[in-house]
C-alpha cells in the first residue's frame, strides 16, 4: 500500500522517490524543510492545550488576557519542538535560538488571530468556559485512513466533522497567488477519496489551509481529479517495481533544495 505523500513526491521528482523508496537512500534534512517540519509539529502539538485555555475563558477576561494565554502556549510548544529536533538542527549547524527567532513572529500573529476569532465568537454568542469549548466547530486532528481497494493510506491533518467530514491539509510554505498548488490538490483529493470510503459518504470538497496567508482554499472533487489520482497510484506502483531510475527533473531549483543531490548527480 502506498502513501498519499508518495503521489505528491512522484509529482515533484519521480527519481527522488525511486532513490528513497526503492534504493532506500536516506535524505539529508535541509534547512528549509526542517523549518517547515518544526512549524508543522508546533501546529500539531499546540492544540492539545486549547481545551484548557478555552474552557477557562470567562466573561471577565479581556482580549489581551486570551491572547497572552495563547502566546504562552505557542511559546512552550515551540521550545518543546525545538528540543525534539535538536539533533537535526545540530546536523545543519543551526542554533535553536535562531530558529526560534525566525518562527516566533509567525506564531505571535497566529496567537493574535486565534484570540481575536475566539473572543469575537464568545461575545457574539455570549457563551464562555466549558460551554464555549463545546460549541466550537469541531475538527478531528491527525486522522489515519487507508483503503485496500485504492491501495492507499494517509494521515489527514484535520477532518471537519461539522462540514461533512471534509479534509483540511495545513501548509506552512508559500501559497500560490490563487487556488492551490497541483500537488496539494492531488493530496487533498486523495484524502477525500479515502475519507469517502472510510465514512461511507460522498465527500465533494476539501481544503488547503495556507497559514502564511491565513487562507483556506477549496479543492473540489470531480472526474478529472479522480482519474488523475488513479493514474498516479498506477504510476507510483509501477515505479516501485521498476529497476530503472527515472531521469533527473529539468527544474534546477528542485535539485538545489534536494537532500540526495550528491548521490543523484553521481549516478547515471
Ligand atoms: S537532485 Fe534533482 S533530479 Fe536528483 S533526486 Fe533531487 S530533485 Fe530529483
Amino acid at each position: 500500500m502506498i502513501a498519499v505523500t508518495d503521489l505528491t513526491s512522484y509529482m515533484y521528482c519521480a527519481r527522488k522517490l525511486y532513490f528513497r523508496k526503492v534504493l532506500k537512500v536516506k535524505e539529508k534534512i535541509q534547512e528549509l524543510p526542517v523549518k517547515g517540519i518544526i512549524i508543522h509539529k508546533v501546529y500539531e502539538l499546540v492544540g492539545r492545550n486549547d481545551r484548557e485555555i478555552i474552557a477557562s475563558f470567562s466573561e471577565k477576561d479581556s482580549l489581551e488576557d486570551l491572547e497572552m494565554k495563547f502566546r504562552k502556549n505557542y511559546y512552550k510548544t515551540i521550545l518543546l519542538v525545538l528540543r525534539m529536533y535538536k539533533k537535526n538542527l545540530k546536523e545543519l549547524d543551526l542554533k535553536g535560538l535562531e530558529m526560534y527567532q525566525d518562527i516566533w513572529p509567525f506564531f505571535l500573529e497566529e496567537a493574535k488571530e486565534k484570540s481575536k476569532d475566539l473572543y469575537g465568537f464568545a461575545k457574539n454568542k455570549n457563551i464562555y468556559g466549558e460551554e464555549l469549548w463545546m460549541c466550537l466547530p469541531r475538527g478531528l486532528p491527525e486522522i489515519r485512513v487507508s483503503s485496500e481497494s485504492l491501495g492507499l493510506r494517509g494521515i489527514v491533518d484535520q477532518v471537519n466533522v461539522d462540514e461533512g467530514f471534509t479534509p483540511v491539509e495545513i501548509k506552512t510554505g508559500k501559497a500560490p497567488r490563487d487556488g492551490v498548488w497541483k500537488e496539494h490538490k492531488v493530496q487533498v483529493g486523495a484524502y477525500m477519496m479515502l475519507l469517502s470510503e472510510h465514512y461511507g459518504k460522498e465527500i465533494k470538497e476539501g481544503f488547503v489551509e495556507y497559514r502564511i496567508v491565513n487562507e483556506k482554499r477549496k479543492v473540489v472533487m470531480n472526474d478529472f481529479l479522480r482519474e488523475e489520482i488513479f493514474d498516479l497510484i498506477a504510476k507510483v506502483n509501477k515505479l516501485l517495481e521498476s529497476d530503472v531510475k527515472p531521469e533527473k527533473v529539468t527544474e534546477g531549483w528542485k535539485c538545489d533544495n534536494c537532500g540526495i543531490r550528491e548521490i543523484c548527480y553521481s549516478s547515471e
